[in-house]
């Protein structure tokens, strides 16, 4: 097979990178693009014992880099960072064409990003101080100790995004890693194997293993020499990694789907409200932390369809390396017949379609932007995650309802609330989920938390939350006067 995928003037290494070297399998699997459904080619699909040699060499590499500090670890995730940019424009295009993930939104939001969350924690590991507790009997001095090294799985919806992510506070805290790129999006996560290398990280202390889920993440996720697990995607792949790991009782952070309220207060801008609404199409919908579910008050719902519809209709769908284009392409042929399955359902079952609700006419893996309405609170399109370009409304009379309809899904993960500012808070207050917007959409800052509640997941990501995921806390306890041995109390 060939080693590499061309784009342009540039190949892009479709090998694994154990132990500072690119490792081949000599099975693959075949990668084709969402742009266009062309075949882009064979990556290699890592097997048990490749998936061994990767967690050999990372735990290999634990002591040294553990040692030295978040002082020392700090230039090599600057250069890992800058590596990173200097790759930009191939990062763009990569993403673009494997993940269908706009080429303005990687050069403006995503690359920028992925060098961020690198460089954020690198700094933010120095100030990890061991934190004292002085009581009568002793000082403690609780300590992060880097955890060993780390399994980190992220799916295709925003592979760079995510894994650097994860790898970013996993390495700042002194830990080392083993990254599974998604399957149908493997491409970026190559190139930050290359940036890995050229910034002159040690051997071992950044891995990437190709491959599928079923056989490469398997078996990195039941391997006991794994101290965490740091995994983004959906419920049942979260649950089938959770049970692998209880053998070893490896501890998970599960950043999971949602089906979030998007909640329009009857004193909301609605104005405002529809332009924000209009950006949970954004990644043609394959956002876990998109408002799908619109819950609208019954006095303004007509005015804000109508306002929400004209946003809406001057949405440009197409290819995403376009730098008109708003919503792309689904990821997969088999994402667009589960999104077709969901819609033809609930129009079965009596919904109506307020826009969209039909493939693009563009064909290919292009979906409309869609709105439901007229659904049953228990219908599937309002209880499941549709992971697409498909929103769904429902109304309510008062703030009883609002908060009712809102928490009535498994899922927990954010949400939007549009209204006055005191009014839309009170009202966030009550629903039961891991973050929730006021008159906005996206804030996001690498210090604050995220992560979801119920079905949304287990654990918090960002700022110091990373760090207590990435670390085993220890308390060095000592005496402040001598200690007198005795079986008469504790
Ligand atoms: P999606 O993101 O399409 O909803 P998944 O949650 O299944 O899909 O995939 C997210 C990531 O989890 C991917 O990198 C995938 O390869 C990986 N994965 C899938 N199944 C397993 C598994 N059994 N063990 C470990 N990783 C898995």
């Amino acid at each position: 097979m060939s080693k590499t995928i061309r784009f342009g003037d540039a190949e892009v290494s479709t090998q694994h990178y154990i132990d500072g070297a690119r490792v081949a399998s000599d099975e693959t699997f075949e990668l084709f693009s969402p742009v266009d459904q062309r075949r882009l080619g064979a990556v290699c699909l890592g097997g048990p014992d490749t998936a061994a040699a990767a967690v050999v060499a990372a735990a290999r590499a634990f002591p040294a880099w553990s040692r030295l500090g978040a002082e020392g670890r700090l230039p090599f995730l600057k250069r890992f960072a800058e590596e990173i940019g200097k790759r930009a424009d191939l990062l763009c295009e990569v993403e673009s064409n494997d993940a269908g993930v706009l080429l303005s939104r990687m050069r403006h939001g995503i690359v920028p990003r992925a060098m961020l969350n690198l460089t954020f924690f690198a700094e933010a590991a120095l100030t990890l101080q061991d934190k004292v507790i002085e009581t009568a009997q002793a000082t403690h001095h609780v300590r992060h100790d880097p955890a060993g090294v780390c399994v980190i799985i992220t799916p295709w919806n925003a592979p760079l995004m995510l894994s650097t992510w994860k790898a970013g506070p996993a390495l700042a805290s002194g830990n080392t890693v083993v990254l599974k790129p998604p399957e149908w999006a493997p491409l970026s996560c190559s190139l930050l194997a290359d940036a890995a290398d050229a910034a002159g990280l040690p051997p071992g202390v950044f891995n990437v293993v190709q491959g599928v889920g079923a056989i490469t993440g398997a078996a990195l996720v039941a391997d006991p020499r794994v101290a965490r697990i740091s995994f983004t995607g959906s419920a049942p792949t979260a649950r089938i990694i959770a049970q692998a790991a209880a053998a070893n009782l490896t501890p998970c952070s599960l950043e999971l789907g949602g089906k979030s309220p998007f909640i329009v207060l009857e004193d909301a801008d609605l104005d405002a409200a529809a332009a924000t609404g209009a950006l949970m199409y954004r990644n043609a919908g394959q956002v876990c932390l998109a408002g799908t579910r619109f819950l609208v008050h019954q006095k303004v719902r007509d005015v804000f369809v109508e306002k929400m519809r004209r946003v809406v209709e001057r949405l440009v769908v197409g290819d995403p390396r376009d730098e008109a284009t708003e919503v792309g392409p689904i990821i997969h042929p088999r994402q667009i017949e589960r999104i077709t399955g969901f819609v033809e359902r609930a129009k079965a079952a009596g919904a109506t379609v307020l826009w969209g609700g039909e493939p693009d006419a563009l064909g290919g893996l292009y979906y409309q932007p869609t709105m439901l309405t007229d659904v049953a609170a228990d219908a599937e399109i309002v209880q499941q995650e549709v992971f697409g370009p498909v929103l769904v409304l429902q109304t309510f009379v008062d703030d009883a309802e609002a908060i009712a309809l809102a928490n009535d899904v498994d899922y927990g993960l954010g949400g939007v609330c549009y209204g006055e500012a005191d009014h839309a808070q009170a009202i966030a207050l009550q629903v039961k989920t891991g973050f929730i917007w006021i008159n906005s959409f996206g804030i996001r800052d690498l210090a604050a938390p995220f992560g979801g509640c119920k079905t949304s997941g287990v654990g918090r990501e960002g700022g110091a939350w990373s760090f207590e995921f990435f670390s085993d806390i220890k308390d060095v306890i000592v005496p402040k006067q001598a200690f007198k041995p005795s079986f008469s109390h504790r």
